[in-house]
C-alpha cells in the first residue's frame, strides 16, 4: 500500500517532488497556520511519516498516541520540540536538517552583531522621524567589531561558521565554551563560561536547548558581562532568562542584544523587548534563505524516504 507523508506546513517544493517521485502520497497542511497540538495529534493518525516544524510539540503523549509512525523528519537542526527518548522507545526514527542552514544562520548572527553594536534602531528611526537635522560628530556612536573578542557559547557547526567569518573579516579574537575541545583553524581558545562572559565584547549563543542549557544566561551572568557587551542569540529563546535580559538592557548592564529567537515565539507585541532601543528582535529567520530552505526541504524529504524504505536516515537524531 502507498505510504503517506504529512507535512505540517507548506515547504519549498523540491522535497515534496522527491517524496512524490519516490512513490509516496504527500499531504501538505493547507491552512496558513500551524495546527494546534490536538489537531496535529489527531491528523497524524492517518500517516506513516511526518515532516514537522520546530513549533510542533511532539511529546510523549503525542508519540504514544501515534506510535504507528515510522519516521518524523524535523524541518530544523534543533529537535528540542521532540521527545527523542520516547520516540526511540517506540521505534520511531527522528531526523533533522543540520549543515544546510549553517551559513544562513551564522549570517543572521553576524547581522545582529552589527545592527546591535552600531545602533541601527535609533539611527534608522532618527532618519525617518525627522530627528536627523545634520551630521553630528558624537551621535549614534557604537562599538566596532574589529579586533574585539567574540565569545561563542557552543562552538559547533553554526558557532564555528560565525567565528570563522568574524576571525577573517574583522580579525576578532575568538574564545569559546563547549563541553569538549573543538578542532579549529582560527586559533579559537576554549575557556570556562564565567571567563567567556567576563571578557567578551560580543557573545553569541549556539548551544542546543535541553535541560543543561535552559536559562544558562541569567541574572548573575548578565552582572558579570562587560558594559559594552553585545549579546546575540540565534539558538533558542529559552537559553536566556528573558526577564533578566530585559532588566540588564534597561539598566545598561550590557550595551545591546540581538535576538533571532525569543521565549515565547511569537513574542507578544506588548513585550518590553519591543520598547527597548538596545534590543533587536527578529522573527526566527536564521535559516530563511532560499538556498537553505530549499536544501532543508530536500534533506527532510531524504530522511523520510530512507526511513520508510528501511534504510538509515541521511541525518538521524536517534538510530533505528
Ligand atoms: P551543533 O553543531 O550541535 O553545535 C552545538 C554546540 O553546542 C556543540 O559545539 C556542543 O559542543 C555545544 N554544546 C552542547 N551542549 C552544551 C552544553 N551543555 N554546554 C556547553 N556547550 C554545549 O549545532 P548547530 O548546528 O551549530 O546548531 C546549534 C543550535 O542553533 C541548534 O540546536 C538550534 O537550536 C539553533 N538553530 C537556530 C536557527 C535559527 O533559525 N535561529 C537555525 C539553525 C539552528 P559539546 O558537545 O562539546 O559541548
Amino acid at each position: 500500500m502507498q505510504k503517506k507523508v504529512f507535512i505540517t506546513q507548506s515547504i519549498l517544493s523540491d522535497g515534496i517532488e522527491l517524496l512524490q517521485t519516490a512513490g509516496f502520497e504527500v499531504v501538505i497542511e493547507e491552512q496558513n497556520r500551524p495546527l494546534s497540538y490536538e489537531e496535529l495529534k489527531e491528523k497524524s493518525q492517518k500517516f506513516d511519516a511526518l515532516i514537522t516544524m520546530l513549533g510542533d510539540r511532539i511529546d510523549e503523549g503525542f508519540l504514544r498516541y501515534n506510535s504507528h509512525l515510522k519516521v518524523i523528519s524535523n524541518y530544523a537542526v534543533g529537535f528540542n520540540n521532540i521527545d527523542v527518548q520516547t520516540a526511540s522507545a517506540l521505534n520511531i526514527e527522528i531526523g533533522n536538517t543540520p549543515d544546510v542552514l549553517t551559513e544562513a544562520t551564522a549570517e543572521i548572527a553576524l547581522g545582529l552583531m552589527i545592527a546591535a553594536s552600531r545602533n541601527f534602531h535609533s539611527a534608522a528611526s532618527s532618519a525617518v522621524n525627522g530627528q536627523w537635522k545634520h551630521w553630528h560628530p558624537t551621535e549614534h556612536l557604537g562599538h566596532a567589531l574589529g579586533k574585539k573578542t567574540l565569545g561563542i557559547v557552543g562552538l559547533g557547526r553554526i558557532g564555528l561558521q560565525l567565528a570563522t567569518l568574524c576571525r577573517h573579516a574583522f580579525n576578532m579574537k575568538i574564545i569559546y565554551f563547549n563541553r569538549s575541545l573543538k578542532n579549529n583553524s582560527i586559533n579559537a581558545t576554549k575557556v570556562e563560561l564565567p571567563e567567556l562572559l567576563a571578557t567578551s565584547d560580543f557573545i553569541s549563543l549556539h548551544v542546543p536547548l535541553n535541560r543543561s542549557t535552559h536559562h544558562i544566561i541569567g541574572k548573575a551572568e548578565f552582572a558579570s558581562m562587560k558594559r559594552n557587551a553585545v549579546l546575540v542569540n540565534t539558538s533558542r529563546g529559552e537559553i536566556i532568562n528573558q526577564t533578566e535580559l530585559i532588566n540588564a538592557l534597561k539598566e545598561n548592564l550590557i550595551f545591546a542584544a540581538g535576538l533571532d529567537v525569543t521565549d515565547p515565539e511569537p513574542l507578544p507585541i506588548d513585550n518590553e523587548l519591543f520598547q527597548l532601543k538596545n534590543a533587536y528582535v527578529l522573527p526566527h529567520i536564521g535559516s530563511a534563505t532560499f538556498e537553505a530552505r530549499r536544501a532543508m526541504s530536500i534533506l527532510a524529504a531524504k530522511n523520510i524516504i530512507a526511513g520508510l524504505e528501511g534504510k538509515e536516515l541521511v541525518s538521524w537524531v536517534n538510530r533505528r
